[in-house]
């Protein structure tokens, strides 16, 4: 009988929880119990260790610079058997802070740097200014093609974040990696880095199965994912739309 629990690493809880990050796992939580999965979660805490062979899916949430300075200095004794599972397609979600955190530093407007895992060609600089705000972006595929979906939700980083990879999205409204190239996040494998809060997923339950399905089918499993009733949740994510003047009938939901 296939084992129907998916392990899900929650990196330092405690720390990297802004905007209700956790709420992502809630969603997660919910999404496989209604179709006959267990989720479960590991609390990575300051201190405690990881063994990244045997959880199937990653969340890293986001922090103020002081808390991302904290997990800066702990995240290095990760970094070898971190990268070898984003390699071997981990899937990871990496909001905000974490998303900073995976790329090579994130400079303060004071020069100083916090260094980052460095898994991923990535900076990260402070500007002059937070990008705050609802945004709404067009989600393309890992070959920059889209059919037309949204991703809502909350941005608010000092942070300017620049790379190379696919992004998550094309900024319709707001501001993204860095307010000028109109990109949002980014995808590399399974790995899925953004700056939308809010928490991001449970206005977004297209983007929470298309992590589930990858989490699965890194597990081996590549069962399809029944349909669940999400009228609730198209209904907020449509309301972050209209909210934004972004009309769903020309980029779907
Ligand atoms: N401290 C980082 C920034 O302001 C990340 C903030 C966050 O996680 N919301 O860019």
């Amino acid at each position: 009988m296939t084992d129907r629990t998916v392990t899900l690493a929650h990196l330092f809880p405690e720390l990297l929880n802004l905007y209700a990050d956790q709420g992502n796992i809630s969603v997660l939580r919910h999404r496989m119990h209604a179709r006959g999965w267990t989720l479960s979660v590991t609390p990575v805490k300051l201190g405690s260790r990881v063994d990244f062979g045997s959880v199937d899916m990653v969340l890293l949430g986001g922090g103020s610079d002081r808390e991302q300075q904290l997990v800066g200095r702990e995240l290095a004794i990760y970094r070898e058997d971190f990268a070898t599972a984003i390699e071997a397609g981990l899937p990871v979600l990496a909001v905000c802070g974490g998303y900073q955190l995976l790329g090579e530093y994130y400079e303060l407007q004071s020069g100083e740097r916090i260094p980052g895992l460095g898994l991923l060609a990535v900076t990260t600089r402070a500007g002059k200014g937070r990008l705050i705000g609802n945004i709404a972006i067009e989600w393309v595929s890992q070959n920059g093609e889209s059919d037309g979906k949204t991703i809502v939700g909350f941005e608010n980083h000092a942070g300017r974040t620049f790379h190379d990879y696919a992004p998550l999205g094309r900024v319709l409204k707001g501001h993204g990696n860095n307010g000028r190239d109109h990109h949002e996040g980014l995808q590399y494998k399974g790995v899925v880095g953004t700056y939308i809060h809010g928490p991001l997923l449970p206005k977004n339950p297209h983007l929470a199965d298309h992590l589930l399905a990858k989490a699965l089918a890194f597990k081996g499993c590549h069962e399809p994912l029944d349909a669940l009733d999400d009228a609730l949740e198209w209904r907020a994510h449509r309301s972050v739309l209209g909210m934004l003047g972004v009309k769903s009938g020309e980029i779907r939901a």
